[in-house]
């Protein structure tokens, strides 16, 4: 038929001229043509229901964000040397969703080149590269991000890690060692953090950071322990280091309680690293910090963004936040994330391959495993990728062994959505037990 022939054709042309390191989803591709709130368009206008989008983050094509978009697009577009309003009005909005310390805003255009400016901030306040960076997480594609990267420094293709990058162990409260959400959990993972940073002085080595994000992402959407970011920045701050929160996959509210996903620790970080959410799909990014912090950044060399807090984007960052509030979709993402995992839960009773419900707010991770020692189901989580796909709902994996539904949703998902899903992989686990 058409549609499969016009496939095959996209996709013998994207082998022509498109690096092949670029990957598609399923096995059969979909011709994606538009986007509508928590919904994906194929070319015959039938549509999905996206539960991968974070993106996207107060719904696709959002009218709101659609119009401050085009009507800065038709006044003004150019670089942050002449004086603006927008980035005034932006930088005071964004600033407002944060504490107090974190004062001092940078305009950048993607989560990598974020996490680029975090690693010079953190080079100019501490005089030192060293880092310690979590086993298995992403920060983003640059130079710089894959070094801070075990995901892709220890993964295919990649060189392993730097001299002066540290692992420590990822706090995985159900397949780690140390299990569930205690604080003596927490303090537990805290500990080999704390013993890397006594190895460090003693090889006479200054500390520089930690990064982390404040839950898990391509780790398979964890939540960490209560007690693990204290416990850790206690020892990062007294060794002299500064803690980096990236809060690229996970910020804007999506933990439903509040803007920032490390204020669910309870910790306050020294920087942190916004993406992906920020302009509900236009490219644009930001790093946060404090005042003495971006004063150490003043070295007398000069730090020009073409791109970085131009006033479209401007305009469209401060759309995606007033949306946020006038919505309530913080409020949305704790309602139906809440009402999610609660019917996750109960299927979990029916359905032993389901061996971890975890997430806050929208962002959450189902785990598949085998049998009680957690073999990976990582088959039978594929096969229900397709299933989805088959019955119109949009999902992927993600985690070290791509066992885990990866849920992260446009915020306005609600409850008839998590009905329908929930109705979906009743039927699809179903299917897969017969
Ligand atoms: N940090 C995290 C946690 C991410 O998930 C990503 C993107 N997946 C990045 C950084 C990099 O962002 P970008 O792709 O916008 O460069």
């Amino acid at each position: 038929n058409i549609s499969s022939e016009r496939r095959r054709d996209i996709i013998s042309q994207r082998g022509e001229r498109l690096f092949k390191t670029l990957s598609v989803s399923y096995e059969q591709p979909l011709i994606i043509e538009r986007g509508q709130g928590q919904f994906l368009l194929d070319e015959n206008n039938i549509a999905y229901l996206d539960m991968v989008n974070n993106v996207c983050h107060v719904g696709h094509c959002h009218p709101s964000v659609v119009a401050a978009g085009q009507a800065q697009m038709a006044k003004l577009n150019t670089n942050t040397r002449y004086l603006n309003d927008n980035i005034l009005d932006y930088s005071r909005a964004l600033l407002d969703t944060f504490p107090e310390s974190l004062s001092v805003v940078m305009f950048v255009n993607s989560g990598s080149e974020a996490n680029e400016l975090a690693m010079r901030l953190m080079r100019c306040k501490t005089q030192s590269d060293e880092l310690l960076v979590v086993d298995g997480a992403y920060h983003g594609n640059t130079n710089k991000a894959i070094e801070i990267s075990p995901y892709k420094f220890n993964g295919p293709g990649g060189e392993g890690a730097a001299e002066h990058i540290h692992i420590v162990p990822v706090p995985d409260p159900y397949r780690g060692p140390y299990k569930g959400m205690s604080v003596e959990t927490g303090l537990a993972y805290a500990e080999p953090v704390q013993q890397a940073i006594r190895q460090l002085q003693q090889e006479g080595k200054q500390l520089g950071g930690y990064i982390c994000e404040s839950l898990q992402g391509v780790g398979g959407n964890l939540v960490m322990p209560n007690g693990y970011l204290d416990a850790v920045y206690q020892a990062v701050r007294a060794a002299g280091g500064v803690c980096i929160a990236d809060e690229v996959q996970v910020g804007f509210g999506r933990v439903g309680t509040h803007w920032w996903g490390f204020e669910t620790q309870g910790v306050v970080p020294d920087i942190v690293t916004l993406g992906k959410p920020i302009g509900n799909g236009h490219p644009m990014a930001a790093v946060v910090t404090t005042k003495e912090i971006a004063a150490a950044f003043v070295t007398g060399m000069e730090y020009f963004n073409t791109f970085g807090g131009n006033p479209v984007s401007c305009a469209i960052g401060k759309a995606v936040l007033d949306t946020i509030d006038t919505e309530n979709l913080m409020h949305n993402a704790r309602d139906s994330g809440d009402y999610m995992r609660m019917r996750l839960v109960k299927l979990q009773e029916t359905f032993d391959i389901i061996g971890d419900v975890r997430g806050l707010g929208l962002f959450i991770g189902v785990e598949l495993v085998k049998d009680a020692s957690l073999t990976p189901a990582t088959q039978e989580a594929q096969a229900l990728i397709e299933w989805f796909k088959s019955r119109n709902i949009l999902l992927s994996l993600d985690g070290p062994f791509n066992n885990v539904l990866k849920i992260k949703p446009p915020m306005v998902f609600n409850k008839d959505n998590v009905d329908y899903f929930i109705e979906q992989l009743l039927q699809g686990l179903s299917r897969i037990n017969a």
